[in-house]
């Protein structure tokens, strides 16, 4: 059996959110735990785990809306110097919730998020970046 989607609960109406905004293929609510006073999801109507397997519409629709929320939570009074526009796709990447979501963070100095680079960070040779851009093109079919 399947386990039940907080989020499609909440865009059937059938669990409480603080809601933003919603149209006819995504909608935008308060985080219940947010990382800073006003993180905000946004996430489709649809039901899909990951961002990949939406339709290209829907999927920049989120990042649209995302947008303009961003822009809105500074005249709402909301503290933000800056934000991220986040998005976890699969368990090793900190998705906790498996319908797919955006998330607009709120940031300000000291506000002691932030992402942590791993102690293996180099500056790899451009004949290494080469090779490897040129296997995402074939992937892509960009070549
Ligand atoms: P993820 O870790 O998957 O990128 O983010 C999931 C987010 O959903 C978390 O920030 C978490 O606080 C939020 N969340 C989990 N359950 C609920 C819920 O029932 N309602 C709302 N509004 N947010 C939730
Ligand atoms: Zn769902």
């Amino acid at each position: 059996m399947t386990e039940p989607c907080v989020f499609c609960a909440i865009v059937a109406g059938e669990a409480p959110a603080s809601t933003i905004y919603r149209d006819d293929a995504v909608m935008a609510f308060m985080d219940i735990r947010p990382v800073n006073a006003g993180h905000v999801l946004v996430t489709p109507l649809k039901h899909e785990m990951s961002v990949l397997s939406l339709d290209d519409d829907t999927a920049s629709h989120m990042f649209t809306v995302g947008r303009r929320v961003a822009a809105a939570l500074k005249d709402a009074g909301v503290r933000l110097e800056g934000f991220n526009l986040f998005l976890a796709n699969g368990t090793v990447a900190g998705q906790t919730v498996f319908h797919a979501h955006l998330h607009v963070l709120p940031r300000f100095t000291g506000d002691g998020l932030g992402f942590t680079r791993n102690a293996n960070v180099r500056m790899p040779p451009q004949s290494e970046l080469d090779e490897t851009a040129e296997r995402i093109r074939r992937a892509g079919g960009w070549e």
